[in-house]
């Protein structure tokens, strides 16, 4: 098999049995968003302790890109620290599944997840950073999620 079959074969995998898919009961953190062009829908809930993602769930529908990229992005954001999940950049996504030349339409799919999580976060931060130079660095973050595709 070549590494595009077994690339094919990881995104119908994590289509068909989503990773950390399901909900939480009032979350520290929710966010939904949607990808009208393709039809995903995502709603994405993380629980915070101690400065980390202790819990994280997604649920909706999507097409299979879109469903296995989310499956990636939250075995990436587990028991991370809020600090080195907003640093996660698309390509840590796309390389995992071997989806770095992915067209402009594809792209919102793979990406839709990420752009929820950056924006649910930045939200979660604003409401928690008192300090100027705290808002200064979270501008940052949201013109990152602004900028994804
Ligand atoms: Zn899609």
């Amino acid at each position: 098999m070549s590494n595009n079959d077994i690339y094919h074969e990881m995104i119908i995998d994590y289509s068909r049995n989503p990773i950390n898919f399901g909900s939480i009961d009032k979350p520290d953190i929710f966010m939904h968003d949607s990808n009208p062009l393709c039809g995903d829908s995502i709603d994405l809930y993380m629980n915070v302790d101690k400065n980390s993602i202790s819990e994280i769930k997604f649920n909706g529908k999507g097409c299979a890109i879109c469903i296995a990229c989310t499956s990636v992005l939250t075995e990436l954001t587990k028991s991370k620290k809020i600090n080195e999940v907003i640093k996660i950049n698309k390509n840590d996504i796309l390389s995992e599944l071997g989806l770095q030349n992915l067209n402009a339409v594809r792209i919102k799919c793979a990406l839709l997840s990420l752009k929820i999580l950056k924006f649910s976060i930045y939200s979660y931060l604003s409401n928690e950073i008192k300090t100027n130079e705290g808002h200064k660095k979270l501008t940052k973050l949201k013109e990152e999620a602004s900028n994804l595709y």
